[in-house]
């Protein structure tokens, strides 16, 4: 069971990548626990791996509470 709530929504890992990457990655892993608060709002950071591209993996972060997510991409 990998599935979190996030902003009162049942997620997939799958979903939770998109919310973060505005696409549907080719692949995700779990959701874990990022161990980190988030900066706007406090509450509990997630984190899930995935794919974007097949060259291409990135850890994104998200916020269960608010609209506030990141990744681990060089700019
Ligand atoms: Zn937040």
């Amino acid at each position: 069971m990998s599935n979190r709530v996030v902003q009162g929504r049942m997620v997939t890992p799958e979903k939770l990548a998109e919310l973060i990457e505005g696409e549907a990655p080719l692949e995700a892993e779990s959701i874990e626990d990022a161990d980190r608060d988030c900066p706007d709002c406090g509450s509990d950071v997630i984190r899930v791996g995935y794919m974007p591209t097949v060259t291409e993996f990135v850890t994104g972060y998200k916020c269960q509470e608010c609209d506030w997510s990141d990744t681990d991409r060089d700019e």
